[in-house]
């Protein structure tokens, strides 16, 4: 089964949280956007990936179309391991970690999810796990720098179902909003995407212990000083997350090694696909740190997170970005009932995009 057609695809969606304008580089965040994989063999079968691409999403189209597609087609699309190797080791010189790896992740879920359908079976069947309805959800607030919006936030997730809450914010009186909301029972989480020094890392925890968090998401800049990071939880006593921003089984080892969290947090469209995620879980699980993994997304990489979890012996906790949609890839199929997800049931990932949302939210350049 030899691959015959790759097409990128990338797909910008419009969202709404209900705050102020927030964004990265002086542009708001108004879209939800990702770079669709969509590789389709000489059998007939077709697979579907997406490569992690919030802002970066014409660069990684130039990475998978200049570098990728060509060293892939007429190549046999069941050896993913070998290719995959063979995709890390050719582009290595243009960097191990970052938007390279990105990109080979889009392409790894799309040969998984064409492994699946030409053996019959979901992903999660494939992996050796079992399709479970019981997957436990967290409301994954948006940045809200507003007590009262965090609050309401809270609120209307728990009113939804989710028994848990995180939080995007580095404010004091945003946790502590969110915590008289919910009350002392519900496990609050705070994610503060790598804001601080080793030394303000300290306070802020101290000032944070209080409200009892379940764990403090990358409280350092940068992520990857992972002494640092061991440091903090152990004189804080405060349990750490972090990993959404490492790349490959390689940078999570060195985190393991360091002890540097209690949660790790590997993104299936950032740190190699499937094939590098399933190497993280087996080193997570040997320095018995808990996989939760990073999945604030809406396309292939949210299903390859629910199918990756459904095969965990410990299963992690599902992130679902509390965001309104103006559309869905998988229309109601993915939403969360009462904060549990199904993992969907059918071949590979389980679902397949619609393409009335692909051609309407299709980019073309602007
Ligand atoms: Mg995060």
């Amino acid at each position: 089964m030899k691959i015959a057609k790759i097409d990128i695809i990338p797909l910008a969606i419009p969202f709404k949280f209900g705050g102020k304008p927030y964004g990265w580089g002086k542009q708001a965040w108004s879209r939800l956007n990702t770079t669709l994989v969509r590789i389709e063999t000489d059998s007939g079968l077709v697979g579907w990936g997406d490569a992690f691409s919030y802002s970066s999403r014409r660069a990684i189209q130039g990475i998978l179309e200049e570098m990728v597609v060509p060293i892939l087609i007429g190549e046999d699309a069941t050896d993913i391991s070998g290719l995959m190797h063979r995709l890390q080791k050719d582009l290595h010189l243009f960097g191990r970690y970052g938007m390279i790896i990105h990109a080979l992740s889009g392409v790894d879920i799309a040969l998984w999810d064409i492994a699946g359908k030409a053996a019959g079976m979901p992903l999660c069947n494939l992996l050796g796990g079992r399709v479970r309805n019981d997957l436990i959800g967290y409301s994954s607030l948006f940045k809200y720098n507003d007590p009262e919006l965090v609050a309401e936030k809270t609120r209307t997730s728990l009113d939804q179902g989710f028994g848990l809450v995180k939080l995007h914010e580095t404010g004091v009186a945003e946790v502590a909003a969110a915590r008289q909301e919910a009350g002392q029972e519900i496990p609050i989480m705070v994610d503060t995407n790598c804001p601080w020094t080793a030394a303000e890392a300290y306070q802020m925890a101290m000032k944070l212990k209080p409200y009892d968090l379940l764990w403090l998401e990358e409280p350092l800049f940068p992520p990857e000083d992972f002494a640092a990071l061991a440091n903090l939880g152990a004189r804080t006593g405060v349990a750490i997350a972090a990993g959404e921003n490492a790349c490959t089984a390689y940078q999570f080892r060195e985190m393991f090694r360091a002890g540097a969290v209690t949660y790790a947090q590997p993104s299936v469209t950032k740190v190699g696909g499937i094939t590098e995620f399933r190497k993280i879980s087996t080193l997570a699980a040997i320095n018995s740190v808990q996989l939760m993994p990073h999945s604030p997304y809406f396309g292939p990489g949210f299903l390859a997170t629910l199918h990756l979890t459904a095969a965990e012996a410990n299963p992690g906790y599902i992130e679902w970005f509390y965001l309104d949609r103006e559309a869905c890839l998988y229309g109601d199929a993915i939403k969360p009932n009462k904060g549990f997800y199904q993992v969907p049931p059918g071949p590979g990932l389980g679902l397949e995009p619609d393409p009335n949302v692909i051609k309407d939210y299709c980019i073309h350049d602007e």
